[in-house]
């Protein structure tokens, strides 16, 4: 099972939205540019929402049958580990193996000196095609890496071969990934963490470093973007290299965990993966759920008071909806209107405020950020939630499909 070149990793809470997303991505493979689309959930917001693993799949597979899409799709079990894997086993075919809790965690002085033994192949310095400075080998650099990563790998690999024997080699697509950590991986790094994924034969496709710079849920990149792009080129470059000479898989590709709405970088990536034609996959889990607050702000009456309640519940619990998004929300309370004022709002004004539309006078990422995590509060409407999906089903799927369409596919495959 082989995931394609370009994948796009879409998130759909309520899962209401499964059509309206591969709307956007059936007008992207209209224009030339055939995306695969993976469906991903986390165990985290599966939790939250109350809702299992089969319900992703069961969504997935009733959107693919309605619009008759004939290609290739995922269900991913984003962000497992070895303690919630098996909740996902069965309906999962794409699978985020996340070991970033692993990292820095003491390996044995056994399995160290055999990294370092291993390492000796590599000789005294590695110059990867297109990167100017030469990978250095020395004893130092070694133990740094083995320190970092060795352990972190050898979970992936635990984790990896558990659900191999459960569903078969090659019945599955494997993703690693660190990305929910403060300290970036360098290029360097990377080097290493392919040779270690390499060295366990995880036949890994896709690979979720951190990247310089916040990736904050639902808004844009913050961080130094020339910087950003140096990274990336030289994470391909590293790629390709390690495919060729350690031999994984050859559509090895970056997994880039936007936390949704990275607009600044979109157009960087797109460039970088156009001049050396290679894949990319993007996960933008979040930006459906926001979508479907705008659209219910939009259908007005009922709907625009459920969406101004999302609001209001959430700000008073802030601080509890915040804290399992520590690292990668930044909501700057003096900019957060008070409950009275979103409770005056006209449609307009609050779709305008949660809407990502860079440069709009009344677009507040602080706001659009409180709403990302507060999904909690729409789960526990219920039916009341729900309910108000259904009814406004056309409004909230044109938003959603929209959203994809016009500010993520377009930016990032050039449309
Ligand atoms: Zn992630």
């Amino acid at each position: 099972m082989k995931i394609g070149k370009f994948s796009l990793g879409v998130g759909d809470r309520f899962e209401h939205e499964g059509e309206a997303q591969l709307r956007a991505i059936q007008r992207a493979t209209a224009e030339g540019v055939e995306i695969t689309p993976v469906w991903n959930k986390s165990n985290r917001e599966h939790n939250i929402v109350h809702s299992e693993p089969s319900g992703t799949r069961k969504a997935a597979d009733q959107a693919v049958a309605v619009l008759g899409w004939d290609k290739p799709y995922f269900v991913d079990a984003d962000h497992i580990n070895f303690s919630n894997v098996d909740r996902f086993i069965g309906v999962s075919d794409f699978f985020t193996l996340d070991v970033a809790a692993w990292i820095g965690k003491p390996s044995s002085e056994e399995k160290i000196a055999a990294f370092k033994q291993s390492c000796k192949a590599l000789g005294s310095e590695v110059k990867i095609p297109g990167i100017e400075e030469p990978i250095v080998i020395t004893g130092a650099l070694l133990d740094e890496v083995a320190a970092k990563y060795l352990t972190a790998i050898e979970e992936a690999a635990k984790i990896y071969r558990h659900i191999e024997a459960v569903k078969g080699a090659g019945n599955f697509v494997t993703e690693v990934s660190m990305d929910e950590v403060e300290a970036p991986q360098t290029p360097v790094d990377m080097f290493f963490i392919l040779k270690m994924i390499a060295d366990q034969q995880i036949p890994a496709q896709t690979i979720a470093p951190k990247f310089t710079g916040r990736f904050n849920k639902g808004v844009d990149y913050v961080g130094d973007a020339e910087q950003f792009a140096k990274e990336f080129e030289e994470d391909v470059l590293v790629i390709d290299y390690a495919v060729k000479h350690f031999g994984l898989p050859e559509n090895l590709k970056l997994s880039v965990h936007s936390g949704s709405d990275k607009f600044t970088i979109y157009p960087i990536m797109a460039d970088i993966i156009k001049k050396y034609d290679k894949g990319i996959h993007v996960k933008t889990a979040g930006t459906t759920w926001l979508e479907e607050v705008i659209g219910l702000a939009v259908a007005g009456g009922e709907a625009l008071q459920a969406a101004k309640d999302i609001y209001i519940g959430a700000l008073a619990r802030k601080e509890e909806l915040c804290a399992p998004y520590a690292d990668v929300i930044d909501i700057d309370n003096n900019q957060l209107p008070s409950a009275d004022e979103v409770r005056s709002w006209s449609a307009q004004k609050y779709a305008d405020t949660l809407r990502h539309i860079p440069g709009h006078p009344d677009y507040n990422p602080n706001f659009r950020q409180l709403i990302h995590v507060g999904y909690k509060v729409a789960a526990e409407m219920g039916e009341r939630y729900t309910g108000l999906l259904k009814e406004n089903r056309e409004i909230v799927g044109a938003c959603v499909e929209e959203n994809i369409y016009e500010r993520h596919l377009k930016r990032l495959f050039d449309l």
